[in-house]
């Protein structure tokens, strides 16, 4: 093979990772199952011209600048706040639950108590933990956590889940906070924009390096075969001593020798409408008996101006079946199961010196965008000088 990197994946962590070796002069290989590159960030447009996000919203914010600094090398951006609201109890109310979402709900004299109460007890800071508010000492703040838990988290998170809320890890709730104040954003991180032109452009910016040569419709197991015994990464049938990078499922990868690692999948339904907006802002979310968790309307994010028709898209949690070629393995599930189960497979590869691992499916992680950038940047770092 006349390369000297393989990427296996073509989302950001193997674009960035590509894109990274091209730049330092070597030849790259990138492959993907699909036949866009792009990841899970894919964006088309529809037949009545709105584009969307083919796998679901994504939103672009991050607190490395380095990572927004890399981004802007492919790209412009336009500055973008996500705001989202809650269907609670018939009426829409900021989320994450804020000042304002709590006057909404409350009549004057309670939520004036509770707001004092808050800014009492967690004095100096913007923001606190749900699962703080609920082990609070103090009554009046226990006693509102309970109902925040109750109308935003439990059924928004039995519905994702589908699993008891006290089973699902900490760090899962907790990227959603409560807001002590008016701050009605629903990340807090300091750079928060959108791609100018979308994120195709960024992808292809990218991968436009005469060092890069790209392969779609193509599954890693058409080309690599891992001779863990030998400690040898076969590429098209020959040893192979060039870096690889793997971006797609570990389980996947080694047939499932110890059976599937869990994720948590989405039916994403798309909806074409003839009417100019279909909800108030971009993204609705449902905390409540409804099946789909959030309703997302996608003019709002791009600010496509396309008269009389908008799309919108409900997502329907559903348990991912490995052997279903319709489902798409979204969510990593943690528990100390799930993250034993994902160590075995990691153990096998270990005396690989030249096969690393990347990405929010290779990892088995909860990775936002930006994080997958800065660690595919690290990884890059780390390893730019191996032989
Ligand atoms: P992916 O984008 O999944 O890319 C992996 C690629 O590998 C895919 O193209 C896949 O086809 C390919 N692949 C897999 N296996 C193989 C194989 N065997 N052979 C060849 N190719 C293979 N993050 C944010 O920052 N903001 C958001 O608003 C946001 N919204 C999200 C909404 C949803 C519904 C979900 C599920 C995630 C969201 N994320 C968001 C997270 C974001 O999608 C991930 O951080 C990002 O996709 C990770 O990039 P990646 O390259 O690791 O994985
Ligand atoms: N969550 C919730 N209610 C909401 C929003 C989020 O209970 O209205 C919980 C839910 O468990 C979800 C987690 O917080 O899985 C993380 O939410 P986030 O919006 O970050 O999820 P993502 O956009 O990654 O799907």
């Amino acid at each position: 093979m006349n390369y000297d990197v393989l990427v296996v994946g073509a989302g950001f962590a193997g674009c960035t990772l590509a894109q990274k070796f091209a730049e330092f002069g070597k030849k790259v290989l990138i492959i993907d199952k699909r036949a866009h590159i792009g990841g899970n960030m894919y964006e088309e447009k529809r037949a009545n011209n709105v584009n969307v996000h083919k796998y679901g919203p994504h939103i672009f914010h991050t607190n490395y600048e380095e990572v927004f600094n890399y981004l802007k090398k492919f790209t412009g951006f336009y500055f973008y706040e996500h705001r989202v609201i809650g269907y609670i109890d018939g009426k829409y109310v900021p989320i994450p639950f804020n000042f304002k979402s709590l006057e909404l709900l409350f009549e004057e004299k309670k939520s004036l108590e509770i707001k004092n109460k808050l800014l009492n007890v967690y004095k100096n800071m913007d923001k606190v933990s749900i699962l703080e508010l609920l082990n609070s000492d103090d009554e009046v703040i226990k006693k509102f956590g309970e109902y925040v838990y109750d109308k935003v988290f439990v059924h928004y998170t039995a519905k994702q889940w589908n699993i008891p809320i006290e089973e699902v890890d900490k760090s899962v709730i907790n990227r959603v906070p409560v807001i002590l104040g008016y701050d009605d954003r629903y990340f807090q991180d300091k750079y928060q924009f959108m791609p100018k032109n979308g994120y195709n452009e960024i992808f292809n910016n990218m991968l436009n390096n005469k060092n890069i040569t790209i392969k779609l419709n193509t599954d890693s197991k058409e080309v690599i075969n891992i001779d863990i015994e030998k400690k040898n990464i076969l590429v098209y049938g020959e040893k192979f001593d060039g870096k690889v990078i793997y971006t797609g499922p570990l389980d996947e990868l080694l047939n499932y020798k110890y059976g599937p690692l869990p994720y948590r999948s989405l039916n994403l339904v798309f909806e074409d409408r003839l009417e100019n907006y279909y909800q108030p802002m971009s993204v609705v979310n449902y905390p409540n008996d409804n099946k789909f968790t959030r309703i997302t309307e996608f003019k709002y994010l791009s600010n496509q101006i396309v008269k009389n028709n908008t799309t919108i898209l409900k997502e329907y949690p559903l348990t991912y079946d490995y052997m279903n070629k319709e489902h798409v393995p979204y969510y990593a599930i943690f528990n100390e199961r799930n993250l034993n189960l994902y160590n075995k497979y990691c153990y096998c590869l270990k005396d690989i010196s030249n096969f690393y691992l990347c990405g929010r499916l290779a990892e088995y992680k909860y990775y936002n965008m930006d994080a997958v950038i800065k660690r595919a940047l690290d990884l890059f770092e780390e390893i730019k000088g191996e032989k």
